[in-house]
């Protein structure tokens, strides 16, 4: 386990760490573990009056709409119990977590590095500005005439909303009309948005060409640690990118390996991090140009989180948490190949049933298959859509032994969907 690791503390007395989390975020129970894991007593600050965090850990009922109010409150609640660490686990909980650390004197990320993990066309500015390789972009602001904007594009390029994750809403397109109709598409997604400022515009970048990467890391007082580099082997082409394979160890050449953890040094540093989980993804054209698709100060979303313990033996919340308050990292070591599937989305419709789990489960190398859709549960499949069918993880004696292992369980999964019939008001 990693806890016994972690024994060399630089702070004896046992800390407690503040956690800020939207009340059903996925990530506070790993984090929860985490800290048993590292005997670090945990609160957690959450919204909702039907939270159920006072059951669970000790709580704090914040609302995330008057970001002032909540950082007073838990300024407030430092007075009684004061925190060694704030972590945001979420996008929308990372800026608040900088400003209380800031408010408490704790080591923190600069408040404006959250709002450039969030917003597309402010991150690109701030990379471009650092000399970073960007894709060149621009924004198509909604409230000018659309198709003058569009005529002055180079295609193929990529439209996506300014502020969403998960590829929700990212197309890409070879013409004016496909752009037109993407548009059409994403402006119908943005409907959903709550931010004007958010649904202003799209954006649009020039489609870099290659292969992509994701890499996985730890910034240290500036410093950045790689725990992983997946590779994507599947070709993310569009129209839309949806992610498939996640295989690590990646087998890209050391150099390219290093020239990717260069590119997202700089990048940390263009945006003043400091410390903290970093998330990124990248492409390599076939000059090896390393392109900065994504910079994220938050680790890798969802169920991948556990790839990393896969790919390293350390549980990623583990370490960030270990990173926070100061303890010792241990150092990471790869055993042999470990990947990822995030199970596609066949088709749009009503998931009746997986067949073939079983036979899935018992190809050699394969650990674990979630199914995390349930049965009648409608499936949407992207640009709309924001989740996976599940996960099948796989570990092996090599990379290649764990796509291989990961392509053959998807083989056997057969996934029985029913048509969705939709009623509009005319
Ligand atoms: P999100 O934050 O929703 O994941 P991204 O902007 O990171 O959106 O894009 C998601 C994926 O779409 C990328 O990982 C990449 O595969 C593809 N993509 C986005 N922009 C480009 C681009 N300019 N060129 C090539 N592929 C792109």
């Amino acid at each position: 386990m990693g806890a016994v690791l972690f024994l060399m503390m630089k702070n004896p007395a046992t800390p407690r760490l503040l956690i800020i989390a939207p009340h059903s975020s996925y990530r506070i129970a790993p984090y929860l573990q985490a800290a048993e894991n590292l005997g670090v007593d945990v609160t957690i600050a959450s919204a909702g009056e039907h939270s159920l965090i006072s059951i669970i850990n000790k709580g704090l009922h914040i609302n995330f709409s008057n970001h002032e109010q909540a950082l007073s409150e838990i300024v407030t609640a430092a007075k009684q119990t004061p925190f060694a660490a704030i972590l945001g686990t979420d996008d929308m909980s990372v800026a608040l977590a900088a400003n209380a650390a800031r408010a408490l004197g704790l080591a923190h990320n600069p408040v404006e590095a959250a709002l450039l993990a969030r917003r597309k066309d402010k991150a690109r500015a701030c990379l471009d500005l650092a000399g970073v390789a960007v894709p060149p972009h621009q924004r198509i602001e909604l409230t000018e005439s659309i198709t003058a904007q569009l005529e002055t594009l180079e295609y193929p390029c990529v439209l996506k909303p300014l502020a969403m994750s998960g590829s929700r809403g990212v197309i890409r397109v070879d013409d004016v009309a496909s752009a037109q109709t993407a548009m059409t598409r994403i402006m119908a997604i943005l409907r959903e948005v709550e931010e004007p400022d958010e649904s202003a515009a799209i954006f649009a970048e020039k489609f870099i060409a290659g292969r992509e990467v994701a890499y996985e890391g730890l910034l240290d007082d500036g410093s950045l640690k790689t725990l992983a580099i997946f590779d994507k082997p599947d070709p993310l082409e569009g129209p839309f990118f949806e992610e498939s394979y996640y295989i690590s160890p990646s087998r890209l050449s050391s150099p390219l390996q290093e020239k990717i953890t260069q590119t997202v040094t700089m990048a940390c540093s263009a945006y003043g991090l400091q410390q903290g989980p970093i998330h990124a993804e990248l492409r390599i054209d076939a000059e090896d140009k390393v392109w900065v698709m994504e910079v994220a100060a938050r680790t890798i979303g969802g169920e991948c989180a556990r790839l990393v313990e896969l790919a390293t033996g350390q549980k990623l919340e583990e370490l960030v948490l270990a990173q926070l308050l100061g303890l010792t990292l241990p150092r990471i070591e790869f055993k042999g190949g470990a990947g990822v599937l995030m199970i596609p989305i066949p088709r749009a419709g009503i998931l009746r049933r997986v067949e073939g789990t079983a036979e899935a489960r018992a190809v050699p190398g394969i650990k674990e298959l979630v199914i995390s859709v349930r049965d009648g549960h409608e499936l949407v499949p992207l640009p709309e859509g924001s989740s996976y069918l599940g996960f099948i993880y796989a570990v092996a004696g090599s990379a290649a032994e764990a796509e291989s292992a990961l392509r053959e369980a998807h083989q056997y999964l057969k996934i029985v969907t029913a048509p969705l019939f939709k009623l509009r008001s005319v």
